[in-house]
């Protein structure tokens, strides 16, 4: 018998109230890995029904914030008990090479539920300095409610964490809809709560498609939606969520540019944007894509990157030494590979890569290999939309100025990468780029103190920080007479 993955509902683990399931499948092999529930309408109230119940019951309303913060804790020393079994999970399901499932998302997810537990004891209001005679004026910070958390399928248990380890800090209850190609690592996140003790309610789990999250944002009883995924549903989320002013917090697509200087480390330059752009085999949003190279050093660079690119481990994503593995299906394949051709029609010049990868252990799944373009123009499609997999263009520029109004020619503003030995020009570019993050010489990175977010189509808000209490608060003010 087929053993279902069920949905948390109320600190209970339950079947869709109408029976429906979807398979999940292991990108590296297309076979399928589990089947989840695929929850309606009816558990779609129940959910939001449960965390509004458990927003105000004592249980968690009257957890004092030392004993919200202890909760959160034991989360993260949980998250770090079960490290090596989550990792494989979300390996399989995601297709992401182990090292970094191991190293990073896990290891994230952790940090920030430890982040966040020291928060929980720090929120403060202010006294505010009115000017009426006889008045006390201060301000509290309460959570916003009943919050829908709705998460992709590129870094899902991380993703998932650094919403919810905020909002909870902050004394909200929640409905996390994790994205229904990736659903397992974050059921096992719920179950990880309710071992911890967060009381029943307060984290609930909903797996299934877009019309889940869907109903989440169009429901009148949920108070804020935090979304990570494409613009596009960004845009819709946006539409649906004017209707009664939900709070929204927005993680969007990214186009990040990389600008390498003529007085660059080239071979530095070379090895932190070839990882910059390929990690998670390029699907991720702060992955570098497009390369600004000193006319002097870009036939250098180029030449370089193109020959690093082709030696990188490619394989099944369970091996340690696997670097690139597979993309998350076979839309998404073919998604690539339809950018990569209007790439050449375009007129770029292909330089390495292009195609499907294939050879022992790689035909069933949906492995590309590592592209990279020279030659791009500004306006070709390559240079312009997010493509969301391993696929470098290259760019050459003459000057500063030129390069960047070039770099922030873009819808995007998520991240963005310079590589140069001078600190002048470091920190005159890191003011003029128009991005939420600019790295100096690094990888892309994130960490639990770190504000992470985009301008433009990037979406809105910050997470991460301090930056996480403010999306998952609100200010009342509260004048009191002290005249009477
Ligand atoms: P997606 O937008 O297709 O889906 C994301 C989630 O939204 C899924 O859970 C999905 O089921 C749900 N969803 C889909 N339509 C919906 C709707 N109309 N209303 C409510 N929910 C809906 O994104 P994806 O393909 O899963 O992920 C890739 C995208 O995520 C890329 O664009 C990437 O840049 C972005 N991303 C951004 C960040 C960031 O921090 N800025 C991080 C990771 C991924």
């Amino acid at each position: 018998m087929t053993v279902v993955e069920r949905l948390l509902v109320g600190g209970d683990w339950v079947e869709a109230a109408d029976g429906r399931t979807s398979p999940t499948f292991d990108p590296s092999t297309g076979g399928q890995l589990a089947t989840f529930s695929e929850a309606g309408a009816e558990d779609v109230e129940d959910a939001v029904a449960a965390a509004r119940h458990a927003l105000s019951a004592a249980a968690w309303r009257g957890l004092t914030p030392d004993a919200r913060g202890r909760l959160l804790w034991r989360v993260a020393e949980l998250l770090e008990r079960d490290a090596e079994e989550l990792a494989e999970l979300e390996t399989r399901d995601v297709g992401q090479p182990i090292a970094m499932s191991r190293g990073v998302n896990v290891v994230l997810a952790a940090q920030v539920f430890r982040y966040y537990a020291g928060w929980a004891t720090k929120l403060e209001g202010k006294l505010s300095s009115v000017s009426v005679p006889g008045t006390l004026h201060y301000t509290r910070r309460e959570p916003v409610g009943v919050c829908a958390l709705i998460t992709p399928w590129n870094f899902p248990l991380a993703i998932a964490a650094w919403k919810l380890a905020p909002a909870l800090a902050t004394g909200n209850t929640v409905v996390l809809k994790p994205a229904e190609q990736t659903p397992l690592s974050t059921l096992r996140l719920g179950a990880l709560c309710l071992e911890a003790g967060i009381p029943a309610g307060v984290v609930n789990v909903l797996t299934g498609g877009p019309e889940v999250g869907q109903a989440l944002v169009a429901h009148r009883d949920v108070d804020k939606v935090s979304f990570t995924g494409s613009t596009e549903v960004g845009q819709q989320i946006v539409a649906a969520a004017a209707a009664d002013l939900k709070r929204v917090s927005l993680e969007l697509g990214g186009k990040a540019p990389s600008i390498i200087t003529r007085d660059a480390d080239i071979d530095a330059a070379v090895v932190g944007n070839l990882q910059g752009a390929l990690f998670n085999t390029g699907q991720a949003c702060g992955a570098y894509t497009r390369f600004y190279v000193d006319r002097a050093r870009v036939d250098e660079f180029t030449e370089k990157i193109a020959a690093a690119s082709t030696t990188l481990p490619m394989g099944r994503p369970l091996d340690p030494a696997t670097v690139l593995g597979p993309l998350i299906s076979q839309e998404q394949l073919d998604r690539v590979a339809g950018y990569v051709r209007s790439g050449v029609d375009q007129g770029a010049q292909l330089v390495a890569g292009g195609d499907r990868a294939s050879g022992p252990g790689l035909d069933d799944g949906y492995f590309f290999t590592p592209t990279v373009f020279t030659g791009v123009g500004d306006d070709m499609t390559i240079a312009r939309e997010e493509i969301f997999g391993p696929v470098l263009s290259i760019f050459a520029y003459d000057d500063v100025d030129e390069v960047v109004a070039r770099a922030n020619d873009s819808d995007f503003g998520l991240a963005s990468v310079i590589w140069t030995r001078d600190l002048v020009t470091a920190h005159t570019l890191a003011e003029r780029i128009c991005a939420g993050t600019v790295f100096v010489n690094q990888l892309p990175l994130i960490d639990p103190g770190a504000p992470w977010g985009g301008f433009g189509l990037s979406g809105w808000g910050r997470e991460m920080g301090t930056f996480a209490l403010d999306e998952f608060t609100e200010t009342k003010g509260v004048w009191v007479n002290l005249a009477s």
